[in-house]
């Protein structure tokens, strides 16, 4: 088992590297793509979550076998590295056996509140993100609708300022965009967020007018200076 893995196609945008820790993800996104891409049953993925097969001593096997050292990981790709309601201790065994190699770690939760438990484990030179796709004003401090058992939007931004506050770095995965002109709120405002990634909506419909979105969004970004990357998808929109 190779657990540390090369993302391929739009994926490879995340990072160079990855680690898949569970079976599956309770979040039940709308737009999940994860069954598809793992060829699961769909409510079996998001009912049946576990970690993988002896996941923490086979990442550190890999690792010491391939001699991977001075990488940045990107935990999760196709599931969330802290499941609401699950236990997440493998996820806090695989960033110490990360860290504990001379490795660093990228983090894409929409947990922000269990996520708090592992900020001991990271620093500078580690990400914290969540995703915000864009939510509206009554969504806001619940689940929201389309991301109907994850954790609340504002809970996310929260565990970003805190996260912030101890010196970690932190950025936000705003993909798949639902609620467009919350993103640019959000742009504007959150002085505590360094590092953007925006992309567009994946294979679901969208009443979003991608090129408006995209120059709008990158119009704000540029004026408050934040650090950036318009994702693939959502730049050859812009270009249009
Ligand atoms: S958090 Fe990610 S893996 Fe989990 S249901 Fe949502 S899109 Fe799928």
């Amino acid at each position: 088992m190779k657990p540390i893995y090369e993302p391929k196609g739009k994926a490879k945008e995340y990072g160079d590297l990855a680690i898949n820790i569970y079976t599956g993800c309770p979040h039940r996104c709308y737009y999940c793509f994860a069954p598809n891409v793992l060829h699961r049953d769909k409510e079996k993925f998001h009912s049946v979550i576990e970690p993988r097969a002896n996941i923490v001593e086979e990442v550190k096997r890999q690792i010491e076998r391939e001699g991977i050292t001075g990488k940045l990981i990107h935990l999760c790709f196709t599931c969330d590295p802290y499941p609401l309601g699950y236990d997440s201790t493998p996820t806090r065994e695989i960033i110490k056996v990360i860290k504990e190699s001379g490795n660093n770690v990228q983090i894409l939760t929409k947990n922000g509140y269990d996520a708090l438990r592992d900020f001991d484990l990271l620093d500078e030179n580690d990400l914290f993100g969540v995703t915000y796709t864009g939510y509206p004003e009554d969504e806001f401090r619940t689940f929201p609708a389309a991301e109907r058992c994850a954790d609340a939007p504002l809970s996310r931004l929260k565990a970003l300022k805190i996260a912030k506050d101890k010196g970690i770095k932190t950025w936000v995965s705003c993909e798949p965009v639902i609620c467009e002109n919350d993103i640019i709120e959000l742009i504007q405002f959150a002085d505590y967020i360094d590092f953007w990634k925006i992309g567009k909506m994946n294979h679901y419909p969208s009443d979003i007018n991608w090129k408006e979105f995209g120059i709008r969004a990158e119009r704000f970004l540029k004026t408050r200076r934040r650090n950036y990357y318009i994702k693939d998808s959502l730049r050859e929109e812009m270009n249009k």
